[in-house]
């Protein structure tokens, strides 16, 4: 069954998108079976994987409020390596169409369970918002994945942004955990991110991932050329960034699993 990770950050510009896609590209490089779920009506995780938001027959609108199966909205990246949920403008109608709804925190966690079995992870890209839209996210998935800048006020932020996870957890979703967090555009050479870095892995300790994600324009082109970076340019320190995490979630992943019974 997949693990269904949701990438959130109330604040934009992090890079929640770019290491959906680019995470996404990744395991599927390592033959992971993949779906990455499009939850912001801007759809740049959707164009950054080849997809034309605007010339796609269905997006997760149809998912959530017009119960269109999982397998129907499902379409391929443009390199045919993972599965994709689209969004679009449409996307913003579903956050208001969803508050009509009888148990609306959960609508993704149902319409996502017919296809769990299809994939080892599932990914879904959060808008930049605490909204039910990334309510109906934590409802779905099994943990959390925080992007951040190491920046001043980024603890601040965190801090607030862990404490509404468990708030929201314990409504919707108990079993709710942090899977890891991400240092994105990191410039060893700034003090300040060296500093924040460090008191980041005094309070999280080993739930901040030892890779991390440096600045790297590669990353930021590869979105305009429909690409996640590892196509675009896979020996670009930004793609060697990216398939260092996907193995090291690989390797933690084993660590924490029950074992095979010897027989
Ligand atoms: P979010 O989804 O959190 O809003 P994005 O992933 O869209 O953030 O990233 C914001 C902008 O920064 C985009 O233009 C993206 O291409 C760029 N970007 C993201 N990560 C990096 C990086 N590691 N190095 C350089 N540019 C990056
Ligand atoms: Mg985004």
């Amino acid at each position: 069954m997949a693990r269904v990770i949701a990438v959130a950050n109330q604040k934009g510009g992090v890079g929640k998108t770019t290491t959906c896609v680019n995470l996404a590209a990744s395991l599927a490089a390592t033959r992971r079976r993949v779906l990455l779920v499009d939850l912001d009506p801007q759809g740049n995780a959707t164009m950054g994987s080849g997809v034309d938001k605007y010339e796609v027959e269905y997006s997760a609108y149809d998912l959530l409020v017009e119960e269109t199966p999982a397998k129907e909205v499902i379409v391929k990246d443009t390199n045919g390596k993972y599965d994709l949920i689209a969004a679009n403008a449409d996307v913003t109608a579903a956050e208001i169409k969803l508050m009509e709804f009888f148990a609306r925190e959960v609508r993704l966690r149902n319409a996502l369970a017919e296809v769990q079995d299809d994939y080892d992870f599932i990914f879904i890209d959060c808008p930049p918002s605490l909204n039910m839209l990334t309510v109906n996210a934590m409802g779905a998935a099994d943990s959390v994945l925080v992007p951040m800048q190491c920046e001043y006020y980024a603890l601040e932020g965190l801090t607030a942004l862990i404490d509404t996870i468990s708030k929201l957890a314990a409504v919707v979703n108990p079993d709710l955990a942090i899977e890891g967090i991400l240092r994105t555009m990191y410039d060893p050479r700034n003090r300040l991110a060296n500093d924040v870095s460090d008191q980041l892995k005094q309070h999280f300790g080993d739930k901040v991932y030892r890779t991390v994600i440096p600045r790297n324009v590669r990353l930021a082109e590869a979105p305009s050329f429909g690409a996640p970076a590892i196509y675009y340019d896979k020996s670009s320190a930004g793609a060697k960034a990216y398939l260092a995490l996907a193995g090291e979630m690989l390797r933690r992943a084993e660590r924490t699993e029950p074992q095979a019974e010897e027989v």
